[in-house]
């Protein structure tokens, strides 16, 4: 432990964050796999140049909400030179649990029945098949929430992955759907969309890398970046820059497209 001693997480994260990735040059555990997911997208306009931008360092899976697809996305996504894949966020991006039982938002729960839903999904997929060549059938459930009694129809809609938050349990559910989650969000919901500060980000990614060297997590899942271009501020911002550089110039980390862990 003498690594964490001389790069503390909290008065030192980026060292700390250095000592992880080190320790996976030096094992032989093969490259520390990433990837970042981008949730909420729906429009064009200055925040979603942004992460354009950014995205032309690092392969990005942008999370479309497509009901609410208004087509300066579409025309956006046509232009960019950057390497974009396109997920499908839920379908409206609306809860239909019912309220007051301390359940959570839900739009991809069984809470109107599991054909309602099924239904949104494909109809929502039409959507963005039909508007955006860079599509992958990956569901991404609104509010990371998805009922896994689900599970077994999507690989028959034409379905592969679906992505939400934390450790996965298993690869592949059901035959055809593989899972491949988020691990780190840089944005306190809580407190409005405040940056959660380097520790608090750093430390869930290192959580997760080391669960996957010690054999608590999956180690062949990618560690997931999750962002959200409408809503980070300054900090966020920065933090995801600066993240993205760190992996692209580390030798033993490697950022994947999401046609890769999504086969
Ligand atoms: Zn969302």
């Amino acid at each position: 432990m003498e690594r964490d001693a001389r790069h503390d997480l909290q008065t030192d994260p980026w060292g700390h964050l250095a000592g992880e990735l080190d320790a996976w040059t030096t094992g032989a555990t093969g490259a520390a796999t990433f990837w970042w997911r981008d949730d909420d997208a729906v429009a064009d306009g200055p925040k979603l140049q942004r992460l354009l931008t950014l995205a032309t360092n690092a392969p990005l899976a942008l999370a479309v909400i497509p009901a609410r697809l208004d087509s300066s996305l579409a025309a956006a996504l046509g232009a960019t030179s950057a390497p974009v894949s396109v997920l499908q966020h839920g379908f409206a991006h609306l809860n239909h649990a019912p309220r007051g039982q301390r359940l959570g938002a839900w739009e991809l729960g069984l809470h109107r029945g599991e054909a309602a839903v099924l239904d949104d999904l494909v109809t929502g997929r039409e959507i963005l098949e039909g508007a955006i060549d860079k599509f992958l059938p990956v569901i991404t459930p609104p509010w990371n929430r998805i009922d896994t009694q689900l599970y077994a129809a999507l690989p028959g809609l034409g379905y592969r992955g679906v992505t939400a938050f934390g450790p996965r349990e298993v690869a592949q559910p059901v035959a055809g759907l593989t899972l491949n989650h988020a691990h780190c969000d840089p944005v306190n919901w809580k407190k409005g969309g405040l940056f959660t500060g380097e520790a608090k980000a750093i430390g869930q990614i290192v959580a997760h890398l080391t669960a996957r060297r010690s054999g608590d997590a999956d180690a062949a899942e990618a560690t997931g970046l999750l962002t959200h271009h409408r809503d980070m501020d300054a900090g966020a911002w920065a933090f995801t820059a600066r993240l993205i550089d760190t992996l692209q110039a580390h030798p033993a980390a490697r950022i994947a497209a999401a046609p890769e862990l999504f086969p």
